[in-house]
């Protein structure tokens, strides 16, 4: 009988466990921190994350779809903030089409209360793990609380343990083993607008709210509690960066300039900004992904990226469903899964690293820029005309279970015929004539 490890229990770690376990596998899951799900709740911290359908079918195969949905609150669209505090919305896709803001903590925890729950499921926290043997696929562990190191030997090893991985660090030093990390220039802050006195929300809550200012921005998305988590997308160097606002009043004042309306829901802005800290954001490429047919790296150990598609947490949850459904195919056999797996998925890891990165761009400076809000109206339309001839690349990525990579070929195809359409003269006033369609038929086919 194989004997799973996974090290790191995070959002990634704890559905793998779920899903080998529902396969029958004694199933070791290790873990650096306290067992979250007894650790107290730090009150107005709650980090939320915008789950989306890949993610939703991986809570779904792991049997916590309808648990899930009683603490998600659905975002339609976004809401762009001008400096004016002029409002566009702009819809995710059709009508009925969200994304969903949930709280990373609450998600964790419920993965884990699930995995707990099989009886062939042993959860070992205050594990950190050191390094792993590859030769007998021994990991090896100091206790945080008694600083003993232990070793634990198990036939397949799942890593899990997020974008600085040890597990990784152990394969780079392995032959042929491709890597590369990159920081970005912006890092980021969390801030918070409280609910209401009355406990609702003084925004829009199914909305992704954006503040978005060319080389900075600003979103919010909704807490259950009525209040809305903010990050601060911001240069961790330069004129204006976390470098150089950094007292309550240059803070006020920035804010005053570049985000009126945001600061008047933040009253005590300038502490929170003072008080939390700067966290910087990066990139991890990988290939392979494992090593023989005894580890492989699943979620931000294989494939960190930047957080501006909202699929990181997605992807990694969709690499459990492959996974999951590979070995299927293969009739629970794990000869060769790993490799195949590798080969089969880091393709779409690349990709979406790589459409993040492009996200990021388009919201800082594209949701606010004229030519960007028209080609997503026609978009919009000619996809309401012929569905089967036109998805928009942000409904691939986050509306379908297209592979990523697929995705991004056709979001490429898509921008050229897109960019022709945008050549037509005048074509802001006459964008809604039939005409106009007509030619995007065209180019189309
Ligand atoms: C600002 C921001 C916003 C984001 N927004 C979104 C979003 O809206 N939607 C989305 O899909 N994704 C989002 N992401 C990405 C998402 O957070 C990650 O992709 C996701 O958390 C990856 O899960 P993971 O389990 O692979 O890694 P992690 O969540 O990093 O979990 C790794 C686990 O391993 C443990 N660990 C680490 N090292 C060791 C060790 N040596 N030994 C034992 N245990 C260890 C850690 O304690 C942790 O529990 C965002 C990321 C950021 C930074």
């Amino acid at each position: 009988m194989e004997k799973i490890g996974i090290v790191g229990a995070g959002l990634v770690g704890s559905l793998q466990a779920i899903l080998m376990a529902k396969k029958g596998y004694e199933v070791h899951v290790f873990e650096r921190r306290e067992d979250l799900r007894t650790a107290p709740v730090i009150e107005g911290r709650s980090i939320n994350l915008a789950l989306s359908d890949r993610g939703w079918k991986a809570l779904q195969l792991a049997g916590i779809k309808e648990e899930i949905e009683k603490i998600a609150i659905p975002m339609y669209g976004r809401c762009m903030h001008a400096l004016d505090g002029t409002l566009t919305y702009q819809p995710y896709g059709k009508e009925d089409q969200a994304i969903y803001s949930v709280s990373r903590g609450e998600l964790n925890r419920q993965l884990l209360n699930l995995a707990g729950a099989f009886p062939n499921v042993q959860l070992h926290f205050h594990k950190k793990c050191d390094d792993l043997n590859l030769e007998t696929n021994a990991l090896i562990f100091t206790d945080s609380q008694t600083k003993k190191q232990e070793e634990h030997t198990l036939s397949r090893i799942f890593a899990t343990d997020g974008a600085y991985s040890a597990v990784r660090v152990r394969m780079q030093k392995s032959m042929m083993f491709d890597y590369s990390q990159k920081y970005l220039e912006h890092g980021y802050k969390e801030l918070v607008i409280n609910a209401n006195p009355d406990g609702s929300h003084k925004l829009e809550k199914n909305y992704l709210h954006i503040w978005p200012r060319g080389k900075f921005m600003l979103i919010a998305l909704a807490n259950l509690d009525g209040s809305f988590t903010c990050t601060l997308f911001f240069p961790m160097h330069g004129e204006e960066s976390f470098e150089t606002i950094d007292t309550t009043e240059k803070v006020t004042a920035f804010f005053r300039k570049t985000f009126p309306d945001a600061l008047e829901l933040m009253p005590d802005l300038a502490e929170v900004y003072m008080r939390n800290p700067t966290s910087t954001l990066m990139m991890v490429r990988c290939h392979p992904w494992n090593y023989k047919d005894q580890v492989v790296l699943l979620g931000d150990a294989a494939h960190a990226m930047v957080p501006f598609y909202g699929q990181g947490m997605n992807c990694g949850f969709e690499d459990c469903t492959v996974f999951y459904e590979m070995l299927e195919k293969a009739g629970d056999s794990w000869e060769n899964i790993m490799s195949d797996f590798s080969g089969f998925r880091q393709p779409d890891g690349e990709a979406i690293i790589d459409l993040a990165l492009d996200n990021y761009i388009e919201m800082r400076e594209k949701t606010g820029d004229p030519d960007f809000l028209l080609q997503k109206k026609i978009e919009a339309k000619f996809s309401k005309l012929y569905p089967n001839l036109w998805t928009p690349l942000y409904s691939q990525v986050t509306f379908s279970n297209t592979r990523y990579s697929e995705a991004y070929a056709n979001g490429k195809r898509q921008d050229a015929i897109m960019k022709k359409i945008l050549e037509i003269e005048n074509i802001h006033e006459c964008w809604d004539e039939d005409f106009v369609m007509e030619e995007l038929l065209k180019l189309v086919k």
